[in-house]
């Protein structure tokens, strides 16, 4: 067990939102943080004490980092993993480096949820054009093209609904990359998970938010989720637990599901905090943020309980921060704005939870 007292400096690997929202927490507990990311600057600069520019593959830069600093996590998992291993056997690495190389590979994740006894939908590899005709034979349509690592908030895919979609499907994200046919899951809803273990082996989970995403990017989460979803949340969560138990995984980790009529489907994992569960800054006792840091500083985890009847999440996206005026004027809101400067189309700009308090 490594107890990081407070006091000590935490590394952060990213600095984007998640890294500032860590880094927010990080200081509640009295802990400093120092941030690396290629970035001159990001949403986590305002609220780090250091901020360290360099490559994410740059194997020494990423050494010099973790010289100054008790512990490092990252908040972003498109990154090299080989960089990594000279830094985890220098500082503790939470989570574990095997982890990021899971995570961060859709090949690789929806492998290793089946070998914990998990469902994923149908799935081919894909590294040619004719593999791609014969993963349709096999998979069918409607099916997803996936990048098998590097996508993100509906980056890197392409929907092929028929046979006529699949040359576009191909000039959009092959040759090049390895890719990953997915046939099209016809959920009800979308859920999440989000679990905590800390380095004694104890797992917590939040709430587990209904999760609606527009144009492949998250748009809302809600709790409670409806009674369609809350019926899969027990396999969900064993699933998770094995998940976490294999991976000796330490930290928050965040594993999305499609609910359907035969069960829960693993859809992706992300090994680090996660949108889904920015509702638990208010709405929950302790925050998916919190309970990061103190499991990768040795602390006990805090209770995940929930703090409202009815709690929703919603993102701002691009131009609807434009909005921040009349949001910041309404008293059920807490409004997190992430000190972006450009409002591009599909960037997560902010946040707003709704909280519904008990009268
Ligand atoms: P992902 O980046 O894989 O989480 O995909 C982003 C979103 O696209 C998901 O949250 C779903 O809304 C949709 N999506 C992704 N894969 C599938 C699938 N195999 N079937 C149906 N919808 C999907």
């Amino acid at each position: 067990m490594n107890i990081i007292p407070p006091g000590s400096t935490i590394g952060i690997i990213g600095g984007g939102q998640l890294g500032r929202m860590l880094s927010i927490a990080a200081a509640q507990l009295g802990y400093r943080t120092h941030i690396f990311a290629p970035e001159p600057s990001g949403p986590a600069a305002d609220v780090c004490a250091k901020w360290v520019q360099g490559a994410y593959d740059d194997a020494g830069a990423l050494l010099r980092f973790a010289d100054d600093v008790s512990v490092v996590t990252f908040e972003f998992e498109n990154i090299e993993p080989a960089p990594l291993i000279p830094l985890s056997q220098q500082k503790p690495l939470f989570p574990p480096y095997h982890a990021l190389e899971i995570g961060q590979d859709r090949i690789r994740e929806k492998t290793f949820a089946e070998d914990c006894g998990g469902r994923t939908a149908p799935w081919a590899k894909v590294e040619s054009r004719a593999e791609l005709e014969a993963a349709l034979d096999q998979i069918g349509t409607p099916a997803i093209l996936k990048t098998v690592r590097f996508g993100y908030d509906g980056k890197g895919q392409a929907r092929i609904m028929s046979r006529g979609d699949a040359d576009a499907a191909w000039a959009a994200l092959g040759p090049g990359s390895p890719l990953i046919l997915e046939s099209f899951v016809k959920f009800s809803h979308e859920f999440s998970l989000i679990v905590a273990r800390d380095q004694a082996g104890s797992i917590v989970f939040w709430d587990a938010p209904e999760n609606v995403h527009k144009d492949g990017i998250l748009s809302t989460s809600t709790l409670p989720a409806r009674e369609d979803v809350r019926i899969h949340i027990p396999a969900a969560r064993g699933l998770a637990r094995k998940i976490a138990e294999k991976l000796d995984y330490v930290g928050v980790f965040t594993i999305e599901f499609f609910a359907t009529y035969e069960g829960p489907v693993f859809n992706e994992m992300a090994p680090r905090v996660h949108n889904s569960g920015h509702w638990t800054i208010e709405g929950a006792q302790c925050s998916q943020f919190e309970n990061h840091i103190r499991a990768i500083t040795g602390l006990p985890l805090g209770s995940t309980k929930a703090m409202a009847p009815h709690i929703v999440m919603t993102n701002l996206i691009g131009d609807d921060v434009d909005r921040w005026q009349t949001l910041a004027s309404d008293p059920n809101i807490r409004l997190h704005l992430y000190g972006k400067n450009e409002a591009k189309p599909g960037r997560k700009m902010g946040h707003i939870t709704h909280i519904e308090m008990p009268r």
